[in-house]
């Protein structure tokens, strides 16, 4: 009687291979060509831990993975391996939880002067993601939502490779920037109508944008709210304690986007080219940054720091992270062009440097930190090479590398409100890690080694998946 329901549901959907998938949870071959590791009882041993609670490294420890959840972990010679378990000996290695990535976009941006464009991804960028060992996105601002919600479907029957998807709505934004791929909203009434829409379609976040109105922010986070999701700015046109005063759960960027500082700022109008030289002027232990920060701890605001899409020009990779060669070779020399044009401005890089320490301040002061890449500026930001990047540069901030890890993990699982399920190293826990070869501690390079990404206990081989995307990004 099953089976003849089973067989009538697959035949009204005409897809019998989605049928057979969603019944036995099977991957298709498109992703097990990828999995390196899928047995229900795994052991890894002898590995050093940094489990995302913040807590310090802890050598020679065994995690016990069974059917896709952490059984158990502790010391080693402690822990007694399951006789059916599939062993690895991670002697050198380090593991860390899957990281949950807060500013990733599933499109490049591509800048063609006149326009900026918002080229979609849908082939390398979720590989890339899970390959760099990002478990979690949020999208954080979509041109083709509907793609995105398309591929996180995939991703999660099994169909595609790729991390777990919070799709992030369209941007919410007023007509001034010359993005072709965004729908700009006129008035609060079409904001309401644009996220009721893609609520309604299962986007589970907002963003609102660089040219909004407070009655537009205020519009989008009532309704969000309602229905128990989050809202997120990347600010201009809003000084950060206005978003905050009207409720934004969340501000991309670190602080560089705070237009608090301009002097004769007028209200909801974005003055982009002064807000650089506010903050340039503004010294590093400013009181009224301070203040702000202050002020946006007790409205419970978190930031998301996306270090990567600011690298400076002088002295850093032109792709932070290495990746070059995910690019097609046409974007390469394109952004190569613009690399070596951009000149040395030393500029960008005191505020980068300023932006680390504001980070590391507003930390220290009890705010909470995530972190991103933001694959779009200047074509640079590679995913999944920038993802453990990451780690590097909030180390270079001054955090420690339990710290920056936990930015990375469990920071964020609070704030999706998912952390009894992922971000730390725990009992009871997904199985979402990252193995990594060497020991990142005595050498934060070794980062670049991600061996074996575990998501739901199936280790995909992160080597592998890179090299699936050789030459792509740009394309598709
Ligand atoms: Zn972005």
């Amino acid at each position: 009687m099953y089976g003849k329901i089973y067989v009538t549901i697959c035949f009204l959907s005409y897809l019998t291979i989605q049928c057979k998938q969603a019944h036995s949870q099977q991957l298709s071959s498109a992703v097990k060509q990828f999995v390196a590791i899928n047995s229900d009882t795994i052991a890894l041993i002898h590995t050093t831990i940094i489990d995302g609670t913040g807590g310090p490294a802890k050598n020679d420890q065994a995690i016990i993975i069974i059917k896709g959840r952490i059984a158990k972990t502790g010391s080693t010679k402690n822990i007694t391996v399951p006789s059916s378990a599939n062993v690895l000996d991670c002697t050198g290695k380090t593991v860390i939880p899957g990281m949950i990535m807060m500013h990733e976009h599933l499109f490049y941006g591509e800048s063609l002067p006149p326009y900026y464009l918002g080229v979609e991804m849908p082939i390398s960028f979720p590989r890339l993601y899970l390959a760099g060992g990002a478990t979690t996105i949020r999208t954080t601002g979509s041109v083709e939502p509907q793609t995105d919600l398309n591929l996180k479907k995939a991703i999660d029957k099994g169909q595609m490779v790729g991390p777990d998807i919070d799709v992030t709505g369209p941007y919410i934004e007023r007509e001034l920037l010359p993005i072709p791929e965004v729908q700009f909203i006129r008035n609060p009434e079409e904001a309401a109508q644009e996220v009721n829409y893609w609520i309604a379609r299962g986007i589970t976040s907002f963003k609102v944008y660089m040219n909004i109105t407070k009655d537009d922010l205020k519009t989008v986070v009532s309704i969000a709210h309602q229905h128990g999701l989050k809202v997120t700015g990347h600010l201009c046109s809003l000084t950060y304690r206005e978003a905050a005063a009207l409720g934004i759960d969340n501000l991309e960027h670190g602080f560089i986007p705070a237009s608090d500082f301009v002097t004769d700022k007028k209200e909801n109008v974005c003055a982009l080219w002064s807000v650089t030289p506010s903050l340039n002027k503004l010294d590093v232990s400013s009181p009224a940054m301070k203040d702000l920060m202050k002020f946006l701890i007790e409205k419970k605001v978190t930031i998301t720091s996306t270090l990567p899409v600011f690298e400076p020009n002088s002295g850093r990779e032109m792709i932070p992270g290495g990746g070059e060669s995910a690019l097609a070779p046409q974007i390469k020399e394109a952004v190569e062009k613009n690399y070596n044009a951009a000149g040395k401005d030393s500029s960008d890089a005191a505020l980068f440097k300023k932006e680390m320490a504001w980070e590391k301040q507003f930390v220290e002061m009890g705010g909470r930190l995530m972190a991103g890449i933001d694959p779009t500026g200047a074509g640079r930001t590679i995913p999944g090479y920038a993802d453990r990047h990451v780690l590097e540069l909030l180390v270079e901030a001054g955090f420690s590398l339990p710290m920056a890890v936990k930015i990375c993990s469990l920071n964020a699982a609070e704030y999706l409100g998912r952390d009894k399920e992922i971000g730390s190293i725990e009992e009871g826990k997904r199985a979402d890690l990252v193995l990594i070869d060497g020991d990142i501690q005595k050498d934060i390079r070794a980062l670049r080694n991600t061996e074996t990404v575990f998501k739901n206990g199936i280790g995909y081989d992160s080597k592998k998946i890179f090299e699936s995307v050789k030459g792509m990004v740009g394309l598709h």
